[in-house]
């Protein structure tokens, strides 16, 4: 990561803060982080805080033992290190505080990643100051992703891809979904995903497929199946999330009419894609071929969410958003219909916006691919 770059984030960053009525932004570890400082820290009971506001660069708490990550950052940081004692941790936090002028200020966390922990010391430190969301300036500035990280995804989809080629030879009839799901876990980090990959592959046969959200299970595959597969790969913390569905052997003639519904509404969705357009409108793009084809109250979710740093972001690709689209947006479009008890098929794609519509970041074939025993 350069310095232009993260500085440039920075700035963007007070901006946006500004504008959201706050005086600093308090960001714990968790995808942000090293989005805006290029730091990784593991989330442990020791703390780690930056604070970042218009008029002063970077102010950092962290454990003295973390201090080498402090050498040579391309950016000037202000470093407030802690030893092993606990109950020394406080005064580190007040003098970081005070350096920073923070301690009347309103100030911004992230909900989603911020622990009590962290707040009991903001907390203490500065009982004047007022915490509340920056949720809305930290979402603003990762939701258009740049050039280098629509690279990042990219890979991550082509790894992911590369993994599924790898594990279908083992896909058959007798295989458990536990066995398929360890399997394209091992074959994702073979093809360079990073450890961890973006999140346990989930993989759902038969009547399991029915449940977006199932786990892996001892069940073995048997000729009828659907058979749904949803993963994906991490590149620099950057994720993929893809779903394909299968047929084992011959499968319902309503199975496979499903998944020629769900085809079609995916690719309905990725034509809704263009600047401007609202995030709802793709929803419904893709909800209205289903809905017309008599099986709209079996499309239970919305029809996709954002992707980068994290597996589920803005902005969400749900019915009645009116968020525009913009260059550099990045999510997922995945209709399913899923009939409960019997079967499911789900088809998910990775796109990012584009001045003319979309990049697809996936490319594998969406029509139900048939496995023979
Ligand atoms: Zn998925
Ligand atoms: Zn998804």
């Amino acid at each position: 990561m350069t310095s232009p770059h993260l500085t440039h984030r920075h700035r963007k960053l007070a901006d946006l803060s500004k504008k959201q009525g706050l005086d600093a932004l308090a960001i714990n570890p968790g995808p942000s982080l090293p989005y805006l400082t290029g730091l990784h820290f593991h989330m442990s009971e020791r703390p780690v805080v930056v604070f970042f506001s218009a008029d002063h660069p970077p102010i950092i708490v962290l454990p003295e033992l973390e201090m080498l990550k402090m050498k040579n950052l391309p950016y000037e940081i202000e470093a407030f290190p802690y030893g092993e004692d606990p109950a020394s941790w406080g005064q580190v936090f007040q003098e970081a505080m005070r350096a920073g002028g923070l301690e009347q200020s309103r100030i911004g966390i992230e909900p989603l990643a911020l622990r009590v922990l962290e707040l009991g010391f903001l907390e203490a430190a500065a009982p004047e100051a007022q915490f509340v969301s920056g949720e809305a300036a930290v979402v603003e500035l990762r939701m258009r992703k740049d050039q280098g990280e629509v690279a990042h995804m990219r890979k991550a989809a082509q790894i992911a891809q590369a993994a599924l080629h790898a594990t279908l030879p083992m896909v058959k009839p007798g295989v458990t979904e536990r066995q398929i799901a360890s399997e394209l876990a091992l074959q994702l980090l073979r093809h360079g995903s990073q450890s961890p990959i973006a999140f346990a592959p989930i993989v759902s046969s038969g009547p399991n497929s029915a449940n977006p959200h199932a786990f892996p299970s001892d069940r073995e595959l048997v000729p009828g199946d659907l058979l749904v597969i949803d993963w994906g790969a991490s590149v620099e913390g950057y994720l993929s999330d893809i779903t394909r569905t299968f047929a084992i052997g011959e499968v319902a003639p309503e199975f496979e009419l499903i998944a020629e519904i769900v085809e079609k509404a995916n690719a309905a969705g990725r034509a809704a894609v263009k600047p401007g357009v609202p995030a709802g409108q793709v929803d419904d793009a893709a909800r209205k071929v289903i809905t017309e084809a008599g099986y709209g109250q079996y499309f239970t979710h919305r029809t996709g969410h954002g992707l980068g740093l994290e597996g589920h972001e803005e902005p969400y690709i749900r019915s009645g958003s009116q968020l525009p689209l913009e260059v550099g947006m990045s999510f997922t479009i995945e209709p399913g219909i899923y009939l409960p008890g019997r079967g499911g098929v789900r088809i998910e794609d990775d796109v990012v916006v584009a001045a003319d519509g979309l990049e697809s970041l996936t490319d594998l074939p969406r029509r139900l691919q048939v496995i023979e025993g």
